[in-house]
């Protein structure tokens, strides 16, 4: 099998070395990606430091007909590109098509944004010193984008920071996670079929160890980093200077009001627990029924919990596959076992599958409660009140979103007020995302906002020009 090339400002280019991507169900080889050399790495920075003018000159329709082509291969060729994400991440199919779906939209979106991209008029004659006088204030891209991305949305997270990069004319040089690079290669090999100028953008599947180098490239203005806190919060602290978009991780919760639809909450939260092994950054992970609420929902969630289909992601109908890999089910094994809870459904480990797990009577410094679990373990707590409910989701150091479940509009607007969070889903889980909406966190979860034009505003800074003497 000859190794995935990367993308050296735009051309295909094989390094020196390789990195071998194995399906985390059966561990058998799905392919290699080549690896670039120093040099090469080099040479993409290079091209995307010297195309930054050009790249902010391009004409809007220029941009906007890359980005729509971009989105019509991707829909041409969603099975297959959402077989090679099944295989190098391990998700059910189910969900793989579901991610290009969204990846198709990412794309659209920015096309639609690229053509509405404008500068705004200003009078200044509304104060005396400003008569004759008109301000135009255009939004220019910092200069390149370095983006950095992990394994468990390996397309759709690439692409929500590269077709906002090339939208507002940023050249984009992209660093995948080493577990699942070929999705973000093929995401290359589209790009390339657009005749976006050279150096546009490079896709380099380097070592981590190689990354930090491009972190601290001062020809790199932006990062834009998806992944784990500790890594991007290092990764702020080695570039002071640049501007440095975090989207980190969660322990995401839901709040069970007692007025809401119990059987809908139930399968909801089951779902968005269990979705992709729980390795979502926004999967249920805490669930607050508040008063007799709990006694009705608790058993419908181990239930529902229960009935998930787990298994071969290759079968149509599996919910809930492996994790990336054995270790980290591993890790999610162990902390069940220490976290004193009940195990009312699941807790039992097979290779990379963890069974989907509802745990009650955590402590509440247990790791499954306290950090991001990435794995499919859900812990269901009674809440006294919805105060207590709030104060419970508020307690955790993340802040991502969460999900309340009510029927109440006092409620909602509370949520919106009170919960220390990026994004509050009234009536359904945590894990609703649209592309098109602001998403991202705040406290440990993360700084900065992407979804397609959040992203544009943050790759951009506003420059004035006045017109004088009219
Ligand atoms: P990770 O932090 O291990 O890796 C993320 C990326 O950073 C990878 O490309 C990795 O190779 C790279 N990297 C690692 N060390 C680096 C270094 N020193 N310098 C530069 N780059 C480096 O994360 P992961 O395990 O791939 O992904 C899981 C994490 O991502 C979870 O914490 C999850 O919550 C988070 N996540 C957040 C969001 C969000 O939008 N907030 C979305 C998806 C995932």
């Amino acid at each position: 099998m000859s190794a995935t090339p990367f993308w050296l400002a735009g051309r295909p280019a094989t390094g020196d070395d390789e990195i071998t991507v194995t399906h985390p169900y059966d561990g058998r080889l799905v392919g290699t990606a080549a690896v670039p050399t120093e040099a090469q790495a080099e040479e993409a920075v290079a091209k995307a430091h010297a195309v930054r003018k050009e790249a902010a000159a391009l004409p809007l329709h220029v941009r906007a007909e890359a980005l729509a082509h971009v989105s019509r291969r991707l829909a041409e060729r969603q099975e297959e590109i959402a077989r090679l994400i099944t295989g190098e991440n391990g998700k059910p199919l189910f969900w793989a098509r579901g991610e290009v779906g969204r990846a198709i939209s990412v794309f659209r979106f920015a096309a639609e944004e690229a053509r509405r991209w404008s500068g705004a008029a200003q009078r200044l004659d509304t104060d005396p010193g400003g008569v004759g006088r008109l301000a135009y204030t255009a939004r220019v891209p910092h200069g390149p984008v370095l983006a950095i991305t992990p394994f468990n949305f390996p397309l759709n997270l690439t692409a929500h920071k590269v077709a906002p990069a090339i939208a507002v004319g940023a050249p984009v040089v992209v660093k995948p996670a080493p577990a699942t690079p070929l999705s973000a290669l093929v995401l290359g090999e589209l790009l390339a079929e657009t005749g976006l100028p050279e150096g546009m953008f490079s896709v380099l599947p380097v070592p981590n160890e190689r990354a930090a180098a491009l972190v601290q490239d001062e020809r790199l203005p932006i990062v834009s980093f998806t992944g784990s806190g500790p890594v991007g919060w290092s990764i702020q602290q080695a570039a002071p200077r640049k501007h440095v978009v975090l989207e980190l991780g969660g322990n995401a919760a839901a709040v069970v009001c007692e007025d809401a639809d119990l059987d809908w909450a139930a399968r909801r939260t089951a779902l968005f627990s269990n979705y992709q092994a729980g390795q979502s950054c926004i999967a249920v992970q805490r669930v607050y029924a508040v008063g007799d609420a709990y006694d009705r929902l608790l058993p419908k969630i181990v239930d529902a919990v229960g009935n998930l289909v787990v298994g071969d992601p290759w079968d149509d109908k599996t919910q809930v596959g492996p994790l990336i890999s054995e270790d980290a089910a591993k890790r999610v094994e162990a902390w069940v076992e220490s976290s004193g809870g009940t195990v009312e459904t699941g807790g039992a480990r097979d290779g990379a599958t963890y069974a989907p797990t509802v745990l009650t009577g955590v402590r509440a410094d247990a790791e499954v409660s306290c950090e991001e679990v990435f794995g499919p373990v859900m812990i269901v707590e009674r809440a006294a009140s919805v105060d207590d409910a709030f104060a419970k989701v508020n307690s955790s150091r993340y802040g991502l979103q969460a999900g309340v479940f009510t029927r109440s509009l006092d409620i909602a607007f509370k949520a919106q007020r009170e919960l220390e969070v990026g994004g509050v889903i009234i009536g359904d889980v945590p894990s609703y995302r649209a592309d098109q909406m602001p998403y991202g966190g705040v406290k440990d979860s993360g700084v900065g906002r992407e979804g397609v034009a959040s992203t544009m505003a943050d790759y951009t800074y506003e420059k004035v020009m006045v017109l004088t003497g009219l």
